[in-house]
């Protein structure tokens, strides 16, 4: 199963995205976590990425696209994976499209969860207390839900336009969230 999870940060697409992975056994592919890790290992990308996040901005479109192009190749995601973050702008997505086709494949279902915006702000400042700070872009709540809107609301429509994109409501609980993503991928694979 191929799937895109979509939604603004503090949506919970992280958290759905782990639950996934453990019930159909397939890689978690986020960019964030990718972007976080390459920045703990100091390589050039890691150091460039790591000012942009904590600003609350997107990275280049060019060097994400290079990223997820990448880690696509890897034979961990022949049994299907789970984008979390991506993509984040409409030439991510055209060209992920591009990417898929030219691997001969393509994407199951393309989830957006949809959560409030002050439960959002609630949310990603709570995240930030709970981890000390620790993700350093969680200081940044109204940039980065700025970018959101900005930039990456508009990948939903792209996908609603295709007839691909379902909207599931995100304002329940974690089982809540989880039981109305399941229902869909059950439909989907009735159909
Ligand atoms: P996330 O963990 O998905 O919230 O991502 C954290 C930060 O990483 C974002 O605020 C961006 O700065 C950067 N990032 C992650 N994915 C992307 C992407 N697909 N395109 C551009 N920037 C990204």
């Amino acid at each position: 199963m191929r799937l895109i999870l979509l939604g603004p940060p503090g949506a919970g697409k992280g958290t759905q995205a782990q639950r996934l992975v453990d019930k159909h056994g397939i890689v978690q592919l986020s960019t964030g976590d990718m972007l976080r890790a390459a920045a703990a290992a100091g390589t050039p990308v890691g150091r460039k990425a790591k000012a942009i996040m904590d600003r609350g901005e997107l990275v280049p479109d060019d060097v994400m696209i290079e990223i997820i192009s990448e880690r696509l190749d890897r034979p961990d995601t022949s049994n299907g994976f789970i984008l979390d973050g991506f993509p984040r702008t409409v030439a991510q997505a055209e060209a992920l499209d591009k990417l898929l086709e030219y691997r001969g494949t393509t994407i199951d279902a393309i989830l957006e969860i949809t959560v409030d915006e002050k439960v959002l702000r609630d949310r990603i400042e709570g995240r930030a207390k709970e981890t000390g700070g620790t993700r350093g872009d969680d200081k940044s709540t109204a940039t980065r839900l700025e970018v959101y809107r900005r930039q990456t609301a508009p990948v939903a429509d792209y996908y609603r336009k295709k007839g691909m994109l379902k909207q599931v409501d995100g304002m329940g609980s974690v089982e809540d969230v989880a039981a109305l993503i399941d229902a869909h991928l059950r439909a989907l694979a009735e159909a």
